[in-house]
This record gives structure tokens, C-alpha cells and sequence, in this order.
């Protein structure tokens, strides 16, 4: 049964530059599942090769194994930026996923049944109580 989810973000907009930017099959694989692998592919840069070169010479060469039959390259090459936006799109299709930006998570105390949450938002503190495990 899906359940209701709240999810906070302290930041107020999609990482600045970079981190990650070679995701794996596996990673891809997940994606597939909720739903963004295809814009992925549409605008990654996949490969199974890798050499490096020092002063011209080629000192390594990496081959990732990659068959036929496989869904996704090794790996893809997509800036983090980009998947953040992909994954914040699936959660804005999902009515019940309610995403907020700008609100830092200040205190956490699990309870019975529920928990307490504290996080400081756009609008100022905010003190809220959340059922575990599903339902409002
Ligand atoms: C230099 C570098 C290179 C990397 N390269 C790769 C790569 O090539 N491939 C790869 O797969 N992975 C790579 N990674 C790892 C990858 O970036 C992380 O695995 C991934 O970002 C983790 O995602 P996440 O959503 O768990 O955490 P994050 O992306 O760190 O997101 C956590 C979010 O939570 C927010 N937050 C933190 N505290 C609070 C709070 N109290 N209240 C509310 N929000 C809060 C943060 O602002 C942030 O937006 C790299 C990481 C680094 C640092």
C-alpha cells in the first residue's frame, strides 16, 4: 500500500554544480523503477571504456563488461543537477508526495506510533507530528 510522504529540503533549488556524474547500471536500474531512467538515457553520455594518459602515453584502460541482452551501459554520464530535477518532476506527479523546499530539519524524536519533527521553514519555525508507517 503506498503511503503519504513529506519530504524536506533545506536548500531552496537543485544542487549548484556538480557531484555525482557517472551513474552505474545498477543505479540506472533503480532509477527505471521510479520512472526517470528514459530521461536519463535521453540526455546522458553513455561508455564502457576509460583510459588514462600520462604525458601522452596511455598508462590505463579500463573495460566495463556490457552485453547484448543488458538494459543500460555500465555506466552514463548525467550531472547531478540534471537527476535531481528528474526525480523532483516523478515526485511532483506522485499526489502523495508532498516536497518542500527550503525547510531544515532541526529535531527528530520517534515515538510510538509516530514522530515529532522541528525544522525551521520559509514562514519560520514549524513543529509538526507525523505518523510512522503510513496514514495521516
Ligand atoms: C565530489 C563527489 C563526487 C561524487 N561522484 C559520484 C558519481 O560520479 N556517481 C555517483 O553515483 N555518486 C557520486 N557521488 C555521491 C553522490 O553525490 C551521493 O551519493 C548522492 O548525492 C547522495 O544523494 P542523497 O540524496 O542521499 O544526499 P545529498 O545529495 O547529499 O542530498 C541530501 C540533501 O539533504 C539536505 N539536508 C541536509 N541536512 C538537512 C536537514 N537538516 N533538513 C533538511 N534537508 C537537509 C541537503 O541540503 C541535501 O540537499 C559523489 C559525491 C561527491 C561529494
Amino acid at each position: 500500500m503506498a503511503c503519504p510522504a513529506v519530504v524536506l529540503s533545506a536548500e531552496l533549488q537543485f544542487s549548484q554544480g556538480s557531484r555525482a556524474i557517472c551513474f552505474t547500471r545498477r543505479s540506472m536500474e533503480i532509477l527505471q523503477q521510479v520512472g526517470v531512467a528514459d530521461r536519463m538515457t535521453a540526455g546522458g553520455l553513455p561508455w564502457r571504456f576509460g583510459n588514462s594518459f600520462y604525458r601522452g602515453q596511455r598508462v590505463f584502460r579500463m573495460e566495463a563488461p556490457h552485453d547484448d541482452d543488458d538494459r543500460f551501459f555500465p555506466i552514463i554520464n548525467v550531472q547531478q543537477q540534471f537527476l535531481e530535477e528528474y526525480l523532483y518532476d516523478a515526485c511532483q506527479a506522485q499526489p502523495l508526495i508532498d516536497f518542500r523546499w527550503g525547510n531544515k530539519l532541526t529535531q527528530l524524536e520517534q515515538k510510538d506510533g509516530h514522530a515529532l519533527l522541528e525544522s525551521i521553514t520559509p514562514e519560520g519555525p514549524l513543529c509538526a507530528r507525523e505518523r510512522l508507517g503510513g496514514g495521516r
